[in-house]
């Protein structure tokens, strides 16, 4: 993985075989991307502090996992201090690296995580789980003032499938495995998961679990928290172990707490969860719809219909535009394949080209199956004026997508800003939260004077709704801080997710970055169960402190938000809820003293 930037070092985006893509850029962002304009500033100029890591915690560290698995390598922290959210790969590129870890250790296996855990505690040391390092919402970074060690626990080398129980269609499987090693395990005995976040290559299984991961099939197969049924996690107070059943009835489900944990609760050593035989047909195919409108609409009547597509996404006129722009060079006779297709859409259809919107609608299954839900898919397509346009764009996009991510560098290398947010919301819902988040970016845009562009795909159909998906580009300019003005941009378009009652994220996580829009979320006594359940598990404040709820002084918030507590104490318990009928003030927090942490037991 790049320290500042996406992916693999032998990967990078190009513009060369895509010719639209400079006009398109110039045309909506008034920029030419011809040359690199910035560049991230080289390793070895960064400075990066010196590991306070002490003797006593580096022995214990050393017995738990040997010493050839606890690293203070400078390049070992610097990846591993933060994800790959907009805000780290601005800051990295900069050499302003943060609060990086002291170190990072890696375990082989469960006993070796508790033996870590067990450590950190009796050190007040803090821990931080590290998957993938994946993650787009600030989840990884230990708080700028922390002053005690702080210890990444990076489980890649937890990585194997433990078991299959082919009775159930379920695994067992180690939380460090990284998607494609996880897939090339099941698929050797004829399974798959069917998760496939974007970032499927450089994340794992735990991760996804921490951070409530959706991929783009899961319209067939279900988000991760539909998919694990069973876990285990080393907490400070021992294993904590959820049986893999189907259902059951044993009070407030505590598999859904660890669920978007963030690392808060624990490390997930292994999880159980839901595999499918290899489907012996998957096609995805690409559909044209006359307008953003009749998208939604169709879209609705297949999460309806007795139709069940493993993908479905549609993008709006802005994102379809640009998946025009960087299709890469094609021959003369695609060139007049597509010309007769854009006539024959004009004409005889009555397209306005700037309003279509195109689709991509997958199928998994037998033949069978696989060919009575084209069928009934294009009627539907069809009854709202749309059309299928074969496999082609499909298979294209299936083998493109972990790729395109890597555009985000190619225009930081060309100060361009470009980032996502992403929300859920009820099918009655979804046309206003589009039209207020897209406005509320062009707002954002006027309000700083700067050349923006905003576009957004539907994706993740479920019985109520879907998952809104935008991805915003800007250019701050020269004399403006570049970070500020992308805040400017995020924060009114996730307010406007809250303001029209969508959430602040449907897979994203809440982490620091979308942390001050909690409270609006899940509301104020919803912030309050969290915290009572964080600072109860982990009194010390000791595991990945500062995520989701912030920090009970606020420190560690990004966004200076509303998510803090009234007392400058990690060990508050909760906040009292304040009752709007009350006249008087509610009284001030009461601190609790901190129980002593207990140790992990060793077996
Ligand atoms: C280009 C790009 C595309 C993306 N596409 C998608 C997408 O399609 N769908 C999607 O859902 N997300 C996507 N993401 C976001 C990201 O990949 C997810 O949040 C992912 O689930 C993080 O997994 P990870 O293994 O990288 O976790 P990390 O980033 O390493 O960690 C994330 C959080 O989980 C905690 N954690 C990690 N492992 C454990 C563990 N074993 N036990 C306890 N806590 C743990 C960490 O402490 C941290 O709080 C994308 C990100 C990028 C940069």
């Amino acid at each position: 993985m790049k320290w500042c930037g996406w992916g693999d070092e032998t990967t990078a985006f190009t513009d060369v075989d895509k010719p639209a893509l400079r006009p398109f850029i110039r045309e909506h962002l008034g920029t030419d991307i011809a040359g690199a304009t910035g560049s991230p500033v080289a390793f070895e100029d960064v400075p990066v502090p010196a590991s306070r890591l002490n003797t006593q915690l580096s022995d214990h560290l050393t017995t738990a996992v040997g010493a050839e698995h606890v690293s203070t390598d400078a390049m070992d922290r610097v990846v591993h201090a933060r994800g790959k959210a907009l805000r780290d790969l601005v800051r990295h590129r900069a050499g302003e690296v943060g609060r990086l870890p002291d170190c990072v250790v890696r375990p082989a296996g469960e006993e070796q995580v508790a033996a870590v855990l067990a450590a950190a505690l009796e050190s007040d040391a803090v821990v931080i789980p590290f998957g993938g390092g994946s993650n787009i919402a600030g989840s990884l970074e230990a708080p700028p003032e922390e002053t005690r060690p702080v210890i990444s626990v990076d489980m890649t080398r937890m990585d194997r499938v433990l078991s299959i129980d082919a009775e159930a269609r379920l695994a067992e499987v180690q939380a460090g495995a990284l998607g494609p090693e996880l897939e090339r395990q099941l698929n050797a005995q004829g399974w798959t998961l069917g998760h496939f976040p974007d970032s499927f290559a450089h994340s794992t299984l735990g991760g996804w679990i921490a951070t409530r991961s959706s991929g783009m099939q899961s319209d067939k197969y279900g988000d991760i928290a539909d998919l694990t049924r069973g876990l285990r996690a080393v907490t400070p107070s021992g294993t904590l172990v959820v049986r893999p059943v189907p259902s059951t009835s044993t009070g407030p489900s505590v598999r859904e707490m660890i669920l978007g944990s963030e690392g808060r609760l624990g490390i997930i050593t292994s999880a159980t969860v839901h595999v499918h035989r290899l489907p012996a047909e998957r096609v995805i195919l690409g559909y044209l719809l006359p307008t953003w409108e009749a998208s939604l609409a169709a879209m609705r009547e297949i999460a309806a219909s007795e139709a069940h597509p493993s993908v479905t996404r549609v993008s709006d006129p802005e994102e379809t535009q640009f998946s025009f722009a960087t299709k890469k060079r094609s021959g003369p006779l695609d060139k007049l394949q597509s010309r007769a297709l854009m006539a024959f859409l004009q004409r005889r259809k009555g397209y306005d080209l700037k309003k279509m919107c195109l689709a991509f609608i997958g199928y998994e299954g037998s033949e069978g199956h696989v060919k009575a839900q084209r069928r009934a898919v294009g009627r539907i397509v069809s009854r709202h004026g749309g059309l299928c346009i074969g496999s082609g764009p499909g298979e294209l996009y299936d083998q493109k997508k972990f790729d395109t991510p890597y555009i985000r560098d190619f225009l930081l290398d060309r100060e361009i800003l470009a980032d996502v947010s992403e929300t859920a919301a009820p099918w009655s819902g979804l046309g206003q939260v589009y039209a207020d988040a897209t406005a509320a970016a062009r707002g954002a845009f006027a309000r700083l004077g700067v050349p923006g562009y905003v576009m957004c795909h539907l994706s993740h159909s479920y019985h109520s709704g879907a998952c809104l998906y935008f991805t915003f580009a800007l250019v701050p300019g020269a004399g403006r801080v570049p970070l500020e003005a992308y805040d400017e941009v995020k924060a009114a378009i996730q307010q406007a997710f809250v303001d029209a009652g969508a959430t602040l994220s449907h897979h994203h996580a809440v982490g620091t970055e979308h942390a001050r829009w909690l409270e609006q979320d899940i509301s104020r006594p919803g912030v309050a169960m969290l915290r009572a359940l964080f600072d109860g598990v982990d009194p010390g404040a000791n595991l990945n402190p500062g995520k989701i709820t912030g920090l009970a002084d606020g420190g560690s918030e990004r966004n200076h938000g509303s998510v803090h507590l009234a007392e400058p104490s990690r060990r508050v318990v909760a906040e009292p809820v304040t009752r709007p009928q009350t006249p008087e003030p509610a009284p001030a927090a009461a601190a609790t003293p901190a129980p002593a942490p207990q140790a992990a037991p060793r077996t």
